[in-house]
């Protein structure tokens, strides 16, 4: 029986190993915990705190790592429980405060980069390779509502597609995007490294509650049944079959100033419709940014600030 090493923790078939791993080069560590089955199956890496005010995934995490045991699985787990441990000491939105980079734009990272890249490149060459499957967990950033919703990974292998809105279906959530987003995602990453993996939302406005940690909980369970790692209690059965949205679009702030939405995550929209207005610190009307499809809110920019070239509002076409 070989172990599982990941930096020094080793851990054997039916033991939890928890500790840190270093990140080369910085005097950074991530905390992990290793949690393997009596029995052989697949491995799964799950991570949360990429971007570090995204508490509900970090809450969530934080409690299956003390939750689940070997005797649940079968298989191996393994947990990053916070990727960007300074961001959240500081309470950083989506920054590494080492270098200001968002962790989730720099993979697969460098081993002589700034730390985001050294820290990617640590997940990547560290952590990717002994995982057979990922799931990272994603919230609402400060200043952003969102509706419950799941990226699977589209831009990589045909099989691995499959296989990333596979595990993306046994989720809790209403809509559900196969996304072609651009490289530098740690899932997308993985994805294109053969790795099924999906990207999960919940939470808003970088607050967390009971509710939402025990429903993404249930999610990870769900999902990891579907894998076959997870044999432990059912969840409660789920409220929502994520639906899959066909058309994502994104409306992109025209102008620096105030931001005064009309809708928010969750509702519905109207092509041709106004998604609100920015006005300059004096008043005057700069810009009405239009929706081109009807469609659905699946998040948005809350903050009366609003910065020329950030995005206002995401939203999604009509599902299939
Ligand atoms: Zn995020």
């Amino acid at each position: 029986m070989c172990p599982l090493t990941i930096g020094k923790l080793k851990a054997m078939p039916g033991e939890t190993v928890s500790g840190p791993v270093r990140v080369p080069g910085t005097g950074l560590a991530l905390p992990v915990t290793i949690i393997r089955g009596e029995k052989a199956g697949p491995a799964a890496l799950i991570s949360a705190g990429i971007h570090p005010s995204e508490y509900v995934g970090i809450a969530a995490l934080q409690e299956l790592a003390e939750e689940l045991s070997p005797a649940d699985l079968r298989g191996d787990l393994i947990l990053i429980r916070l990727m960007n441990p300074t961001g959240f000491e500081r309470r950083a939105r989506s920054a590494v405060p080492e270098d200001g980079k968002n962790l989730n734009r720099v993979f697969p990272g460098s081993p002589a980069g700034t730390a985001s890249e050294r820290i990617a490149h640590a997940v990547s060459s560290e952590f990717f390779p002994r995982a057979a499957f990922y799931v990272d967990l994603h919230s609402g950033d400060a200043c952003e509502s969102l509706v419950p919703m799941i990226f699977s990974a589209g831009k990589c292998e045909p099989r691995v597609a499959s296989a990333s809105r596979e595990m993306a279906e046994a989720a809790d959530a209403r809509y559900l995007v196969v996304s072609q987003w651009p490289s530098g995602q740690a899932y997308g990453h993985a994805a294109a490294s053969g790795i099924p993996a999906i990207l999960l939302e919940r939470g808003q406005l970088g607050l967390w509650s009971r509710e939402e940690a025990e429903l993404c909980k249930a999610d990870v369970r769900r999902i990891l049944a579907r894998i076959g790692l997870y044999r432990g209690a059912a969840p409660p059965p789920r409220r929502h079959r994520p639906r899959r949205l066909r058309q994502v679009g994104q409306l992109e702030c025209p102008a620096t100033g105030l931001w005064y939405p009309e809708r928010t995550a969750g509702d519905r929209v109207r092509s041709g419709r106004p998604a609100g207005e920015i006005r300059d610190l004096y008043g005057k009307l700069l810009a009405v940014p239009k929706f081109a499809f009807d469609g659905v809110i699946l998040y948005q920019n809350e903050s009366l600030s609003a910065v020329e070239g950030e995005s206002l509002v995401t939203y999604g076409g009509d599902p299939e």
